[in-house]
């Protein structure tokens, strides 16, 4: 079921001013109640709430915020608005519409993790939204929202907005944090964990914007509450961005738990006259694909993982069948090649030759058996990598070798003949 609670007043004009905001109930009780909380308590809503992170990983949000430690050292919140993964567009169209849902989940946030200092960490692509955001948080200042005792509570928080530069890699949150600090974005080694030693050395709960702005309806609600909707294990309601071959495509809010063929048929209005779905991303184009049998799947975080891909950062890419899957391989891996940070091995290479040896399918070089090593090299990858870029490329590129087999070897087998006879057609 399509359920509004984040996007309940999109449309609204001037929602991103505090005005309008405040008067469709942003800020206000559910705030300073928020910050009139024992810290342990808020962090218990947030668990009781059952909120997955919404940037892909869908760990407890609660469970990670309760991970900061109790002591007087500067701890930090990082927003991680660097959404960069194909397919997502949703944290945008919420920072430019609601900053100020953003700017008040992040008040929560850091008070939940003991936090004095913010920081939103944005894709440098996104100007108009950091610009928008720059704005909403200057509004929020001099209406005492940010800043020093916060609606009188005594809660301390400054906030910045800092622009990435363009780097996917920069999303990792382990390299989002070397960015932020100056220096060039690669991922560091975890553990430890940010919430141990993040930005500056200093604790820090680094969370996706979407997941931020859901905890002023977590704590207005009550956590328990909150539970209620969605499925077991997969609570609240989702914001899905849906790409590809659609008749509607766009960013769309769902309880978790709707049936993938209503949103991608009934929501997005599936694929144009004629055709039909024959692979879709269900997270983002570093999920495994998934084929038009799998369209009844309940779309929640447990019920993609026990059909071996994942509900990730919520977009669905879809592509009928008029497309080669050998053009979906290359186009994916050609991305991740493209954005491998080198830092390690695995990845930097295995990127690198799955590239070259779907150059080999589309020009006719390649015979089946470059599928089984494109196969092995895609398994290789997995969990060997310092962080989960290289298995973004492995496990899509992986399970379309998988899945579609015997399209690749129909394409080699094309491609080889082609070759043959331009061949033959070349010799005097
Ligand atoms: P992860 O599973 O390693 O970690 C998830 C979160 O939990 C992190 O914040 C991590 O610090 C924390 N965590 C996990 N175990 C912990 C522990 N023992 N102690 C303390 N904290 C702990 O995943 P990740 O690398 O953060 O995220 C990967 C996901 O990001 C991918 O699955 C992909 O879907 C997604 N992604 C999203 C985008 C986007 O644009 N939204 C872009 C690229 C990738």
């Amino acid at each position: 079921m399509s359920k509004h609670l984040i996007f309940k007043d999109i449309d609204q004009p001037g929602l991103h001013t505090l005005e309008v905001y405040k008067q469709r109930g942003g800020y206000g009780d559910r705030l300073k109640r928020a910050l009139q909380m024992p810290r342990e308590a808020l962090v218990e809503e947030l668990k009781a709430s059952g909120l997955r992170g919404r940037g892909g990983a869908g760990f407890s949000m609660g469970m990670k915020a309760s991970f900061m430690p109790k002591g007087t050292m500067d701890k930090y919140l990082v927003c991680n608005a660097d959404e960069s993964e194909p397919g997502t567009f949703k944290d945008r169209e919420l920072m430019q519409k609601i900053p100020h849902l953003l700017i008040e989940g992040m008040i929560i946030g850091a008070y939940a993790a003991g936090a004095n200092r913010s920081f939103v960490f944005i894709r440098g692509e996104y100007a108009q939204q950091a610009d928008i955001l720059e704005a909403a948080i200057a509004e929020a200042k001099a209406a005492g929202l940010v800043g020093e005792n916060i609606l009188g509570t005594g809660f301390d928080l400054d906030m910045w907005v800092h622009r990435g530069a363009g780097a996917y890699i920069c999303g990792e949150e382990t390299a989002l944090l070397d960015a932020l600090e100056g220096k060039r974005g690669n991922p560091r080694l975890k553990p430890p964990f940010p919430a141990n030693q993040g930005l500056y050395q200093g604790p820090t709960l680094i969370n996706n914007v979407e997941t931020l702005a859901t905890t002023p309806f977590i704590v207005e609600m009550g956590g328990a509450e909150y539970a209620k909707i969605g499925v077991d294990n997969s609570t609240g309601t989702k914001l899905i961005s849906v790409s590809g071959h659609v008749q509607r495509p766009g960013n769309y809010e769902i309880e978790l738990g709707m049936s993938s063929r209503d949103i991608i048929y009934g929501l997005a209005g599936g694929p144009g006259e004629g055709r039909s779905v024959k692979l879709w991303f269900p997270g983002g184009s570093s999920s495994p694909v998934l084929t038009g049998d799998d369209l009844d799947l309940s779309y929640d975080f447990d019920t993609l993982a026990k059909a071996g891909t994942m509900l990730g950062s919520g977009a669905i890419i879809v592509v009928d069948d008029t497309t080669s899957v050998v053009d979906v391989a290359l186009k994916t891996a050609s991305f991740y090649k493209h954005e491998s940070c080198g830092k390690c091995t695995p990845c930097r290479e295995g990127t690198n030759w799955t590239v070259k040896m779907l150059q080999r399918v589309k020009t006719g070089e390649a015979t089946p058996m470059d599928l089984d090593i494109i196969a092995s090299v895609c398994e290789r990858i997995q969990g060997n990598c310092l962080c989960v870029l290289g298995d973004a490329m492995a496990m899509p590129v992986g399970s379309m070798v998988a899945k579609f087999r015997g399209e690749f070897e129909e394409y080699i087998e094309m491609k080889r003949d082609e070759a043959e006879r331009a061949l033959l057609a070349s010799l005097p």
